[in-house]
């Protein structure tokens, strides 16, 4: 490459021995390339947070479905949280055994929940009224429960997940309902958990939730399992020198916590956590390729290939990616400028970073938008009947390997 404004890349040798542009031409664009390495790092960091023989990570398949990091988080000893059917079959079909998975159910239907017990998958509840669907479904089955204590925390608000204002969880005012129909269906509460919402990046509010949730668990006198949820945030604005989420000090608290708390519950149950985007998103970088530059009213577009198609989060939750550019020839011309760089897609709204200062980008020029391997290709979609891109993995020789094909045309015509 003549000319790379790659310093994240760069600094963590995501591309091992190859380069995006290569990449490009080989597997086509756009692309989400992901490194085996950087995912199985995140893996490692996270079950190492806390010193407690009984501590679980769930890998949430909902923030990155491909079979192959999956069978990767397996490999590292994660468990998994599934939010679907479909999400138990693909954890199923990547090697999770029923018991390493929590199906963490949101106003399903009574098929849904016996598709989970008929393999014994642990389902948690979200509310009294499914609570009592799992009675009749299972009666004298063992069962979780979503509580809400009533703290939230999140990017934005259409990610928080906990608190007096969201859809999620069951009041804890309700707990004397609550104990009225496991006794009604003689069924076992297992296990309670909570979610408060996703991205923070400094331990307090996450704390305050635990400490909550644990109080409520207080009120249960047989659980196997506490579960805290996830949320923990990553470095979206690396290149802006954004510091990461402090592990060691969150590690610490958590322990601290966990410890006293189980003193006073008198046994140790099994703790877990579920940490989504954390361990998936820095793995990925999703390619693109600039077609078309213009000046329209006095505004820089660089045209793309990188519709909301493709990426939805900046579209979604006026989320930030950074962005770094790649060129095969040429050197940079020094220039910086602010740019909008928009995709492909008849909205407007079709911009994946918006009066963004970077150095001058020219047509052909390779687009790596970071941090794209959670919530990137899950939320994709056909939308204007574009193809979902392919994705490739750079295995921990440096290689890469196409670990999902591109859309063919034909796939717009499957059902009809
Ligand atoms: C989405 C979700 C997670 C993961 O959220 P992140 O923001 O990716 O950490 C964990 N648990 C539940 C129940 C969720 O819905």
């Amino acid at each position: 490459m003549q000319y790379a404004f790659n310093e994240v890349t760069n600094t963590n040798q995501f591309y091992g021995n190859t380069t995006p542009i290569e990449l490009v031409k080989e597997f086509g664009s756009p692309l989400y390339v992901y490194n085996e390495a950087i995912l199985r790092e995140r893996c490692k960091e996270l079950k190492s947070l806390i010193n407690y023989d009984k501590f679980t990570v769930n890998y949430s398949v909902k923030a990155n479905g491909n079979l192959h990091l999956l069978k990767v988080a397996r490999d590292e000893g994660l468990n998994a949280d599934a939010m679907s059917p479909g999400e138990i079959f693909v954890e199923l079909e990547a090697g999770f055994t029923p018991d390493q998975i929590l199906y963490i159910s949101n106003n399903v239907s009574a098929e849904e929940m016996q598709y989970a017990i008929d393999r014994n998958i642990t389902v948690s509840v979200d509310s009294l009224s499914q609570l009592e669907l799992y009675g009749k479904t299972n009666p004298g089955g063992k069962v979780c429960i979503r509580f809400n204590p009533g703290v939230g925390a999140g990017h934005h608000e259409k990610v928080v997940t906990g608190g007096k204002k969201t859809k999620f969880g069951v009041d804890p005012a309700l707990i004397p309902n609550v104990k009225a129909v496991l006794e009604e269906y003689d069924l076992k509460l297992i296990g309670i958990n909570q979610h408060i919402g996703s991205l923070f990046m400094d331990s307090y509010k996450y704390i305050e939730g635990i400490k909550s949730v644990l109080a409520i668990a207080e009120n249960f006198a047989d659980l196997e399992f506490v579960d805290f949820g996830g949320g923990f945030g990553i470095p979206y604005r690396k290149q802006y020198g954004e510091r990461r989420l402090d592990l060691n000090e969150l590690g610490t608290r958590l322990e601290e916590v966990i410890k006293d708390w189980m003193k006073r519950y008198g046994k140790d149950i099994t703790v877990k956590v579920e940490p989504g985007r954390y361990i998936s998103a820095e793995c990925g970088v999703l390619l693109g390729t600039a077609h078309a530059v213009k000046h329209n009213y006095g505004m820089k577009y660089v045209g793309t290939d990188l519709g909301f198609n493709v990426l939805k989060r900046p579209v979604m939750y006026d989320s930030h990616h950074d962005v770094e550019i790649y060129r095969e020839e040429g050197a940079a011309s020094g220039k910086e400028e602010v740019v909008n760089i928009v995709g492909n897609i008849c909205e407007s709204g079709d911009i994946i970073a918006n009066q963004r200062k970077l150095p001058e980008i020219l047509e052909g020029d390779i687009i790596g938008v970071l941090d794209a391997g959670a919530y990137g290709y899950c939320m994709s979609s056909n939308y204007n009947n574009r193809l979902r891109p392919a994705e490739v993995l750079i295995d921990l020789e440096g290689n890469p390997r196409l670990i999902r094909k591109r859309d063919t045309l034909e796939d717009l015509l499957r059902g009809f």
